[in-house]
């Protein structure tokens, strides 16, 4: 068993971008100093979930690429630049590239902060290796792997939790199951399930091309994305015949503009605190982006292109019962769940080896401003920091972003909102292990 200073858990995007802020911050030294274990269940770091995805990100390609400026770029990173992985993405640097394509640079981001990690004294990667628990304590953590070799510890001042997020696919109070009970044959995929499958690309031959009429649940970027999808298929005639195409969600979608000058010209209706003040862009953070901003604009009228024939949505503010979603999805063949993500999480022990829960309001994990999450019996867990998908951070004023967002932000948006900088504060918080290094 050794100790480290951090333990990362999950070496996705999240995870090794936490080495790729303290590089990027010029504190990559101070950081493996201290000792970082990365572990990894797969056996690559870097891209995490992101290249199984077969739609578009919602970020520019631009937004991948900051890493490689300043510290970062010409040391962790040093060279990347002219990768033939980076030069494809640049080529996306004024638009929102393949997420496959982000996934190729991100891998490559992957293989260095391993390399960094296995060639430092105090460091090390374990690839191939699944965290099974966390027990948190006062002095430390220890953390249980299962690796080829079977089980074995290792011990962390701080545990940074980023395995990635978990689909939700159903509705309290059980709604979307006692819908398919009243419209059997109904057949419900979620969001992620469409956009991983061959099934659903352009060129497959495949039975989803005879469907007919599609509803989609929930209205932020993956329900309008899923759509998104959708209508690059229906525009290229990949469907049999007419296809409808429903967005149901609770509101209308906010829509990212750099200005609030842009919004205004195109009709868009937004308030005060929809604008990020330092930015002056509104929705920053919470507004639909790339081809999901693209349909909803086309949906709402506010684009000269209009939405492929048969493109809307319905707005169901009341309570979201069977009978409310029957008449929203009307005679959809096909429900597409985008209902967010919860965290992936290990067993999570407390000190005296009970079970520890974290608090869930609105249904995630909360880790407020800092990254540390919150227990459901009040106060935040000790020795752990979180962040990436199904568990970002709350904006703050050091984040910046519309003071009325109120969701998170995760996974792959470090690089874009300084967020590196608020979990590197985090994870050096106990800067010094019991035999003081
Ligand atoms: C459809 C879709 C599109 C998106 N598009 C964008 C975009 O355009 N721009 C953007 O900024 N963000 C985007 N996101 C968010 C993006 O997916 C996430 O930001 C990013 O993948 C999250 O990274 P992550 O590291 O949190 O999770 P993941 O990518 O899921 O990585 C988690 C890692 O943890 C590992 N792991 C899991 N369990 C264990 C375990 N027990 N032990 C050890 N390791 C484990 C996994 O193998 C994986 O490598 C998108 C998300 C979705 C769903």
């Amino acid at each position: 068993m050794t100790h480290y200073a951090t333990v990362i858990c999950g070496g996705g995007p999240a995870g090794v971008s936490a080495v790729v802020a303290a590089a990027v911050q010029g504190r990559l030294e101070e950081f493996l100093d201290r000792g970082v274990l990365l572990v990894e269940a797969t056996g690559r770091a870097g891209s995490g979930s992101i290249p199984h995805y077969g739609i578009r990100a919602n970020s520019l390609g631009s937004a991948f690429l900051e890493c490689l400026d300043g510290p970062a770029g010409s040391g962790l990173l040093a060279g990347l630049a002219d990768s033939a992985e980076a030069r494809e993405l640049r080529g996306w640097a004024d638009e929102y590239p393949p997420l496959p394509v982000v996934g190729a640079f991100l891998t490559l981001v992957g293989e260095r902060v391993v390399d960094a990690l296995r060639r430092h004294p105090r460091c090390d990667a374990l690839l191939g290796h699944r965290v099974v628990e966390v027990r948190t304590g006062p002095e430390r953590a220890t953390v249980l792997l299962s690796g080829p070799d079977g089980e074995l510890s290792h011990t962390g001042d701080r545990v940074l939790l980023t395995m990635g997020g978990r689909e939700r696919t159903e509705l309290a109070p059980d709604a979307l199951a006692a819908l398919v009970e009243r419209r059997p044959g109904l057949r419900v995929l979620s969001s992620g399930e469409v956009i991983t499958d061959p099934s659903w690309h352009p060129d497959a031959a495949s039975p989803h091309r005879a469907l007919g009429s599609i509803a989609v649940l929930g209205g932020a970027h993956s329900a309008w994305a899923v759509a998104a999808h959708l209508a690059r298929l229906a525009r290229a005639g990949w469907f049999a015949g007419p296809v409808e195409v429903t967005v149901v969600e609770r509101r209308l979608p906010p829509i990212f503009y750099f200005s609030a000058a842009e919004a205004r010209a195109e009709g868009y209706r937004w308030d005060e605190a929809d604008v990020c003040g330092p930015s002056g862009r509104v929705h920053r953070f919470g507004g639909l982006r790339g081809p999901a901003r693209e349909l909803a604009r086309q949906v709402m009228g506010l684009a000269a292109e209009k939405a492929p024939d048969g493109f809307g949505q319905v707005v169901l503010d009341g309570p979201w019962t069977a009978e409310a979603l029957e008449a929203a999805v009307g005679d959809a063949d096909l429900v597409i769940t985008a209902l967010g993500y919860d965290a992936r999480l290990p067993r999570l022990l407390g000190a005296d080896g009970r079970e520890l829960e974290l608090a869930r309001p609105r249904g995630a994990v909360d880790t407020g401003r800092d990254g540390l999450p919150g227990l459901a019996a009040g106060g935040r867990a000790e020795r752990l920091v979180m962040y990436g998908l199904g568990a970002g951070l709350v904006p703050s004023e050091e984040t910046g972003g519309e003071p009325g967002y109120r969701g998170r932000l995760d996974g792959v948006w470090v690089y874009q909102h300084d967020i590196g900088a608020v979990i590197l504060r985090a994870l050096l918080a106990n800067d010094r292990t019991e035999d003081g290094r």
